[in-house]
């Protein structure tokens, strides 16, 4: 086949032959049909060349083959953000990462609609002082969040850096969280609609998808607690005992958290399970879920569902907020 002409792989052409066949038996057999009652027949020879005409060889494979001068053959690729998977040189240049990944995720929180007034805040510790977190500021909207406005607040509630206050409800679910858990590197939670209504059940997220496979045997519903505000640092510390090791934990009459090993994992496991949750609540009200099997839903999870690919999923939410909010890295 000429260079230029569009299909030039053998499954493509096998499958362009076994079409063109059959669509030219086809014409003859609708052919036959018709002028079976006629006067006039068409000559067997001429259906046969136009049956052959149809036909299209498939190229053998050669090592020829190119696009725009580029020969078709493997070559050395790259996976988009991982660049950033790098080690920072400095504590300073980690901690400066941190707090841009921390604006944007807040900005995307706020583009998503889970802003409800001052509720709802993400930390991240800080990578040189382990037991302080830097986090959103009590009363800013999430949408027009900046660098220069988060706080850090050591595992007191004090704020000790930033001019600032802090919700004292992220102080003492995070703190407690961020002791218990030496792996949360980072913590989220929002009272977006669908977790908090899914909260409300007091039932665990099922696996009824691929998507919440990354959340199978690892969330976890903690009623204690739930339908008040969490002001005192005893009734965090129970919330971070019942938290355990789970990605995620619902908490009942409240909504969810979850943690990840950056901030970029913990908020796309947020924003999964919240549409998670959205898609259990519909299947539910629709009629009786059919449950992934065990075998699969944890080979989902550790094949799909890993913290890894929790990383890989925020970054197009990442490249998203960054080319429309340049702002956030004020
Ligand atoms: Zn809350």
């Amino acid at each position: 086949m000429p260079s230029g002409m569009v299909g030039t792989t053998p499954e493509v052409n096998t499958s362009v032959e076994a079409l063109s066949t059959w669509t030219a038996w086809a014409y003859l057999a609708a052919g036959a049909a018709i002028c079976a009652g006629c006067i006039w027949l068409i000559p067997m020879t001429t259906i046969v060349a136009y049956c052959e005409a149809m036909t299209i060889t498939p190229d053998a494979p050669t090592e020829t083959r190119s696009i725009d001068g580029i020969p078709l053959t493997p070559k050395d690729v790259t996976t988009i953000g991982f660049e950033d998977l790098a080690p920072r040189a400095t504590v300073e240049a980690e901690r400066l990462h941190r707090k841009q990944r921390l604006a944007g995720a807040l900005r995307i929180f706020g583009r998503l609609g889970f802003g409800e007034g001052v509720a709802g805040h993400i930390t991240v510790r800080d990578p040189e002082f382990p037991d302080h977190f830097w986090v959103n500021p009590l009363g800013l909207s999430f949408r027009h969040m900046k660098v220069s406005d988060l706080i850090l607040v050591n595992h007191h509630g004090e704020v000790v850096y930033g001019k600032h206050s802090v919700n004292r409800a992220a102080y003492v679910l995070h703190a407690a969280v961020h002791t218990a858990r030496p792996d949360a590197i980072a913590a989220a939670h929002a009272h977006s609609v669908y977790g908090k209504a899914f909260s409300s059940l007091g039932i665990k997220l099922d696996a009824l998808t691929q998507d919440s496979c990354a959340f199978y045997e690892n969330n976890v519903v903690i009623a204690d607690h739930g339908g008040a505000v969490v002001f005192e640092e005893a009734a965090g510390r129970d919330f971070a005992e019942a938290f355990g090791n789970n990605r995620a934990a619902i908490h009942q009459n409240h909504g969810h958290f979850t943690v990840g090993a950056s901030v970029d994992e913990a908020v796309f496991w947020f924003v999964c399970f919240e549409r998670c949750a959205q898609a259990q609540l519909a299947a539910m009200a629709a009629g009786t879920p059919k449950h992934i099997p065990h075998e699969s839903a944890v080979y989902t999870r550790e094949n799909a569902g890993n913290a890894m690919t929790g990383w890989m999923h925020f970054q197009p939410l990442w490249q998203e907020i960054c080319a429309t909010d340049p702002e956030l890295f004020n």
